[in-house]
């Protein structure tokens, strides 16, 4: 291994895996701190659930992460975060940070969320999201991570005991040299981290470039992009066409829809007019092994390795707030999601072997029923959404609720032949 990853949330480590892969690194994503011997890779990824923990959590949980990864090879460690530097009032990217930096023997990280492809640039140390400033984007109002201040000196310095420089925007033009140099220059000055301005893919590849030799880099997934060339560059990482490469996929094709996003309505909408689609009903049977029953039973004589039935929990706003009413917000989607893992093991047990999950926590709680414990990250189906092969070869495609285009239930598979 070369590269050892640590994501603070589940989708940021697939998108961070995705973008590896892409730039030539065989990667697996591995769920939680790993407990055993790492899976064979040029880079590892390990998803945690620490953005909104407690930092106390965040900071043992990441440092076990980084232990594993060091104990199997790994030359640099990423620490990777949202692109919208989601925090809290406590933390989490500060304290992890320099947790990191402390157990790497090293005084000097730079970060930078910038991902320009999805809108997100820096300058000036300030966070834009497209046009607008961080602090006015929306994000303000997350209800678990408000961000109200798009200055990431200021929100880092809030975070961290040592003090936070800026790498501006007309030295991140320069290129690798002119940034390695401004790098060395803050971290000689005493400071311990830097904030770096990147407006285009260009500047997030010089900055990859300009951190060859940090033990730790931190940032969105964009600035991932420069580091798989270093290794190459060093003679560590051969030319790979095959980063992507998975075992042949087997057995018939299904999609389980959890989300009741709009680009997931529409896709189920899409599927029905090609494919068999059952739509559950939560509200008119708010039990969770019998919905599993129901969508099991109706399977039967429907697989095909052709093209893919769909089981869908998805409904529309008035819906899913009708069933929250009845029973509670918590404990709908949890009857939802316990049904749907439910579901996703029948599936399997009946010969399912290629699964496409919408729904970033209904795709958790059908990892977990399933027992997953790491993912080998393939092709790309739609922008952050690989397929992926677990350790028994299941392909697995997990899919935050609002990713893809309209018709991904049927395109997912065509490329995808047993
Ligand atoms: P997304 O990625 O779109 O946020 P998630 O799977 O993370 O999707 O969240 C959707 C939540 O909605 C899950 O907890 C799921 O169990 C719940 N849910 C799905 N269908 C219904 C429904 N018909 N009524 C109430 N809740 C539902």
């Amino acid at each position: 291994m070369l590269l050892g990853c640590i994501a603070d949330d589940f989708t940021g480590a697939t998108d961070l895996a995705a973008t590896l892969v892409r730039y030539g690194m065989r990667t697996v994503q591995v769920i939680g701190v790993p407990d055993g011997p790492l899976p064979e890779a040029d880079a590892v990824v390990v998803a945690l659930k620490s953005r909104t923990v407690p930092a106390s959590e965040a900071v043992s949980l990441s440092l076990a992460a980084c232990d594993a990864l060091l104990a199997g090879g790994a030359r640099q460690i990423f620490f990777k975060y949202c692109s919208t530097f989601d925090s809290t009032a406590a933390g989490n990217i500060g304290p992890v940070a320099e947790a990191l930096l402390r157990r790497l023997q090293s005084g000097f990280a730079l970060a930078c969320p910038a991902f320009p492809a999805n809108g997100r640039t820096v300058y000036q140390g300030h966070l834009f999201v497209g046009a607008a400033l961080l602090s006015e984007s929306g994000m303000q109002d997350h209800p678990l991570t408000p961000m109200r201040d798009p200055n990431l000196l200021r929100v880092l310095s809030a975070q961290v005991e040592g003090s936070v420089g800026l790498v501006p925007f007309n030295t991140v033009q320069a290129g690798a040299a002119a940034i390695r140099r401004e790098m060395t220059r803050l971290a000689e000055s005493g400071r311990r981290f830097a904030i770096l301005d990147a407006l285009t893919e260009e500047h997030l590849l010089a900055i990859g470039e300009a951190a060859a030799a940090h033990p730790l880099v931190t940032g969105g997934s964009g600035v991932a992009m420069g580091l798989p060339h270093n290794f190459r560059a060093a003679g560590l990482l051969p030319e790979r066409r095959d980063a992507a490469a998975l075992p042949a996929p087997h057995g018939s094709c299904a999609v389980l829809a959890g989300s009741c996003s709009r680009a997931t309505l529409a896709q189920i909408g899409v599927a029905r007019d090609h494919v068999p689609v059952l739509e559950l009903d939560p509200l008119a049977t708010p039990d969770a092994a019998a919905l599993a029953q129901q969508a099991l039973d109706w399977v039967e004589g429907r697989l095909s390795a052709e093209r893919p039935v769909v089981i869908a929990a998805s409904a529309p706003p008035d819906r899913v707030r009708a069933l929250q009413a009845r029973i509670g917000r918590e404990a709908a989607g949890a009857l939802v999601e316990a049904a749907l893992a439910e579901v996703a093991a029948g599936l399997v047990a009946r010969g399912v072997g290629r699964l496409m999950v919408a729904g970033g926590e209904t795709s958790g709680a059908a990892v977990g029923r399933l027992g997953v414990r790491s993912l080998r990250i393939g092709p790309e189906i739609a922008a952050g959404v690989p397929w992926t092969a677990t350790e028994s070869g299941l392909h697995l495609a997990l899919k935050s609720g609002n990713f893809g285009g309209r018709d991904l239930f049927l395109t997912a598979f065509e490329g995808e032949v047993a």
